[in-house]
């Protein structure tokens, strides 16, 4: 099912996790609307990088699905309000961060992880952090702006 011009719910709510685990990540309707956002997020991040098609790596995963892949229980992926993605055909994960680093798109949450892009949302009715940091492997600590 499409939710944006370019983004179906199917690449927001895939998990290969839950697949190979058999474990529901099914979305709800709230998390329907939270992905949403994050299509439309998501469609301003394609336009910024020149209209080039966008691989999500991650965006919904379940509490079940969470902790089997080491996210934080906190994780905004919980609650379909992020996407981890490459744009191979804009460059790496680092010049994809600092484009939308300098952008005046509004983001909570920008991550330069280790091979892919973070971006999250605030929930609704909470102000959006802007805070942008790297975090250069799965044991390193998260360090403050986008470190290349
Ligand atoms: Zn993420």
């Amino acid at each position: 099912m499409k939710i944006s011009e370019h983004f179906t719910l199917e690449e927001f709510s895939f998990s290969e996790t839950a697949a190979r685990l058999g474990l529901d990540n099914t979305p709800n309707l709230i998390v329907i609307t939270n992905l949403g956002f994050v299509s439309a997020l998501m469609e301003r991040i394609r336009t910024l990088l020149g209209d080039r098609p966008i691989v999500v790596r991650s965006g919904y995963r379940s509490i079940a699905v969470n902790q089997a892949v080491g996210g934080v229980a906190t994780s905004a992926h919980c609650r379909g309000l992020a996407c981890d993605f490459v744009c191979p055909t804009f460059g790496t994960p680092a010049e994809v961060a600092q484009a939308i680093l300098k952008s005046g798109i509004e983001y909570d949450q920008l991550i330069l992880e280790y091979g892919w892009v973070h971006v999250g949302l605030a929930q609704a009715g909470l102000l959006s952090r802007r805070e942008a940091l790297t975090k250069r492997s799965p044991w390193a600590a998260y360090e403050s702006g986008i470190r290349a």
